[in-house]
């Protein structure tokens, strides 16, 4: 029988790719983003009690009124802007099911939508399974910021929607207000969408601030912002995250979850809505910033190098130029097998598989993790010396 190619990305992902050959190689693995430690006991503990409680069935579809209300009251404390939770916050079962609900609530068979490469990966299949094509501007490396020329000469009449990722997965860029006021002036007197990628946003380091889409008055009423608790609270696992967006986006929004998956799993949402309503809620980025000083100060006794610090995020990318002249996967490859640890090859978020000799760190881990991993790393040798 024939198969229908609904996108163009081959095989399985980078992230499955490289936890599996970690796994196998039983390599310290520092390439899927997750992290190693456990999660809040009390938020556990919620779970159970949700169960015990009977909150054991379908959830209303677009998630728990208590938890949709605990959502719009974080951003009322942390950003100061009002979210109304009825008519504005849709919980999903995560972030990538999200961005993939908008894209399917808004895009047509021809439609284009502009990608800011390196990208994380699940965007351009996506947009493709919609029939839709993905128009790819690349950031400027080495800081990746957005050149906003290129973007506007990419803008065309099909142009439906952008979508953008700060903090930035892989770079650990972050955007500044300046952005955003030059997205609003690119795309002003049209009629596009923005699909706004904040999975990270409480990762942010060196005292930044993260700006959401939604304090842009302008775009926000175009926009859909897209979370991820699995960032905030350590559990990846769960899987559920959220989409703000006006009310005419979100009932677009509805429009799709409803029939994709109705709704979402019940006793995960009530701990994380009695969670977020109790007391003060930890402060990741403190947390990670001191995880990524710890990464950046062993590094420094390697041969890696770094154009500059992740600002957010928990990815640090690196460049293996004086290490080895390998490609980046066939090194990420090697550097499991021989040297035990796992990374991901850069090449994997741009669609034209570009090799600039870069991989990805998560530094989401235990500091004794991470001290093995460059315990490991320490029988590098730079290339001179081959
Ligand atoms: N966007 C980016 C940039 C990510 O790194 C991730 C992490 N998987 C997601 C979206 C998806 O988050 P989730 O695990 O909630 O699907
Ligand atoms: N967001 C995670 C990362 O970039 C991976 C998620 C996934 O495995 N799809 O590593």
């Amino acid at each position: 029988m024939m198969l229908p190619r609904k996108h163009s990305a081959e095989g399985t992902t980078i992230f499955t790719t490289m936890s599996a050959l970690a796994q196998q190689h039983n390599a310290i693995n520092l390439s899927q983003g997750f992290p190693d430690f456990s999660i809040d006991e009390r938020l556990s503990e919620l779970v159970f009690e949700a169960t015990n409680n009977g909150f054991n069935q379908y959830a209303p579809m677009p998630g728990l009124p208590i938890l949709r209300e605990a959502i719009a009251k974080d951003f009322a404390k942390r950003y100061n802007i009002e979210v109304n939770p009825d008519t504005e916050v849709t919980v999903t079962p995560g972030a990538t099911y999200a961005i993939y609900a908008a894209f399917t609530s808004i895009l047509q068979a021809g439609d284009e939508v502009i990608v800011l490469e390196p990208a994380y990966d699940s965007y351009i299949p996506n947009i493709e399974t919609n029939g839709a094509k993905a128009v790819v501007v690349s950031l400027t490396a080495p800081s990746f910021t957005v050149d906003w020329n290129k973007v506007n000469h990419a803008i065309t009449a099909r142009t439906k929607a952008i979508i953008v990722n700060t903090p930035h997965n892989p770079t650990g860029a972050v955007w500044t207000k300046e952005d955003w006021d030059k997205l609003a002036d690119l795309v002003r007197d049209t009629e596009i969408f923005i699909l706004s990628d904040e999975v990270y946003e409480q990762l942010i380091f060196d005292g930044k601030q993260h700006y959401t889409v939604l304090q842009h008055e302008e775009l926000r009423k175009r926009s859909f912002a897209l979370y991820s608790f699995g960032k905030v609270f350590h559990n990846t696992g769960w899987k559920i995250g959220y989409c703000i967006s006006s009310p005419e986006l979100t009932q677009a929004f509805r429009r799709i979850h409803q029939f994709l998956c109705f709704s979402v799993n019940t006793p995960a949402q009530y701990a994380l809505a009695s969670y977020m309503s109790q007391g003060q809620l930890p402060v990741v980025s403190s947390m990670m910033q001191q995880k990524r000083d710890f990464f950046l100060h062993l590094l420094k006794e390697t041969d890696f190098f770094i154009h500059q610090p992740a600002c957010g995020s928990y990815f640090q990318t690196v460049s293996y130029a004086s290490v080895s002249d390998k490609p980046d996967f066939e090194f990420a490859q090697w550097l499991t097998k021989e040297y035990g640890v796992a990374t991901i090859p850069i090449s994997a978020f741009y669609s034209n598989k570009k090799d600039d000799k870069l991989i990805r760190f998560c530094f989401a881990k235990k500091e004794e993790t991470i001290k093995q991993a460059f315990e490991k790393l320490a029988r590098l040798k730079p290339m001179a010396a081959l």
